[in-house]
């Protein structure tokens, strides 16, 4: 006998077919006629599939009609064709196991709604409802749209490490990672003595593969890193998480407008994939959660982004008639509010800012000929915002140097990044795409604490 998925069962071709199926029961009904009838999900795919059980099973007394939401069974049966509306098939159970059961009085996921806030606290159980378990597999679906994209185009995937010493950027606060004794902090001349810690230097959680990644890119031509990443920032905002998942391709002989133009061609094939692969979970995400996901995703994919130097948003955004929470002027980053009165109000799509002021960029983008702005761009989406930052990297030693020591680096905490300068230096460029804020974008959740399966934030990790 096959064991087959849901996913399957659900499809006419399975008819005929004799099957075993397993998942978690999501109802039963019980019809005078002396049978029963079950929805039963395995998560292959949002439906669940009915199964209509005999009165004559032998256990259908002692396990069948016990049966309730959370249970876990093995059922045997003959798939057929479904008399009811909006199935095309039902299986005909001759045999059922009950593997685990789940108490009605204390099982927590029961018939009624729950709010996504209280879903958070049974972060072990959410993957079980439909929001969860679509979220899931869309999550899936992007994750490997990301490696097809740039596995068909040339890039290699590098793997940059977790643990590090160099504190990119200043891209956020750091996590520290260290295995002295806190209780008991060895200390010489006032100072905590690194001399005795693991690594002999202090180490935190990478807040960015980008340095490690330009390494590869300055050697290999095209690569893409897809990790955990750290920040240790203490917002409290439906946007940002402690612990998230980056995507940072690098591109050697890149400049600012192949970045752009990389970005948007990525963007649009992994909301493409998402569309094509995830229909019903995409149907399911327009009905319950945003009415828009859908049109707004396929109007991206025949669409093109708005290009903008930040000089002329800024220009933009003063002459808005706007009020804004936080007064913008040159020379200021952009909030979140004007993020969105850009994308919502002002172009209705995606927006690639470019051309930042050097003050609030970080050291190593490239700065251009007017010598105050550098080749930064930012893609800004509806509702979210940000969801990818990137540059063109300064590839000129000398520029380099004086922009460390201008924001107060240290040349040799960085040999080996400019030994790249050094050695056969090239133009490149690189961003990075936050794996979570993308799934947001898509299924239209407005907190990113719902679209990673266990979300780290200020006081939180306790699953
Ligand atoms: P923001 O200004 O929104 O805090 P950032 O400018 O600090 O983001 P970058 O350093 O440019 O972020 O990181 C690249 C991408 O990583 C961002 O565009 C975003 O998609 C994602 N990202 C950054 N910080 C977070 C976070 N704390 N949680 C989730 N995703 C994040
Ligand atoms: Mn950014």
């Amino acid at each position: 006998m096959e064991t087959m998925l849901i996913a399957h069962v659900l499809q006419r071709d399975a008819i005929g077919r004799t099957v075993r199926l397993r998942g978690w029961i999501r109802t039963r009904r019980d019809s005078k006629g002396g049978f029963s009838f079950l929805e039963i999900n395995d998560g292959s795919c949002m439906a669940n599939v009915q199964v209509v059980v005999d009165g004559k099973l032998p256990n259908y007394e002692t396990d069948v009609k016990q049966l309730t939401a959370g249970c876990s069974v093995t059922i045997e049966g003959e798939v057929r064709e479904s008399a009811g509306q909006g199935q095309a098939t039902e299986v005909h159970a001759t045999r059922l196991v009950v593997h685990g059961w789940a108490d009605p009085e204390n099982y927590p996921l029961q018939k009624k709604r729950h709010s996504f806030e209280k879903l958070r606290e049974w972060a072990h159980l959410r993957p079980r409802t439909n929001t969860f378990g679509a979220i899931a597999r869309v999550r899936n679906c992007v994750s490997r749209a990301i490696h097809d994209f740039f596995q068909s185009d040339g890039f290699l995937y590098i793997n940059t490490p977790i643990i590090t010493a160099s504190d990119c950027e200043g891209a956020g606060a750091m996590f520290r990672v260290t295995t002295l004794d806190l209780q008991n902090v060895p200390k010489s001349n006032g100072k905590i003595d690194y001399s005795l810690d693991f690594f002999d230097r202090p180490t935190f959680l990478t807040v960015s593969g980008q340095l490690e990644g330009e390494v590869f890119a300055c050697a290999l031509g095209k690569i893409y890193t897809f990790g955990p990443t750290f920040r240790a920032e203490n917002s409290n905002t439906a946007r940002h998480l402690a612990e998230f998942w980056m995507v940072e391709p690098e591109m050697a002989f890149f400049e600012l407008t192949d970045n752009m133009e990389l970005a948007e061609r990525f963007l649009k094939y992994v909301f493409g994939r998402v569309l094509a692969d995830c229909r019903e979970d995409m149907q399911f995400f327009n009905e319950r959660i945003d009415n828009t996901v859908i049109a707004t995703l396929e109007g991206i994919v025949g669409s093109q982004f708005v290009r903008l130097p930040y000089t002329e948003a800024i220009e933009i955004l003063e002459a808005s008639g706007q009020t804004f929470e936080f007064p913008i002027s040159w020379g200021t980053d952009l909030q979140s509010e004007h993020e969105r009165y850009l994308t919502e109000q002002k172009f209705r799509c995606p927006v690639i800012l470019y051309d930042y002021p050097a003050t609030i960029k970080p050291f190593y983008m490239y700065v251009n000929d007017d010598g105050r702005t550098v080749r930064a761009m930012d893609v800004l989406v509806p509702k979210v915002g940000e969801i990818i930052g990137g540059s063109q990297r300064e590839h000129r030693l000398d520029v380099l140097t004086r922009r460390m020591a201008e924001q107060g680096l240290k040349a040799d905490d960085y040999w080996w990044y400019l030994d790249l300068r050094r050695y056969g230096t090239v133009p490149h460029a690189g961003f990075g795409l936050g794996l979570e804020r993308t799934v947001q974008f898509i299924t239209g959740m407005t907190n990113i604490r719902d679209v990673i399966p266990f979300p780290r934030t200020p006081g939180s990790a306790e699953f």
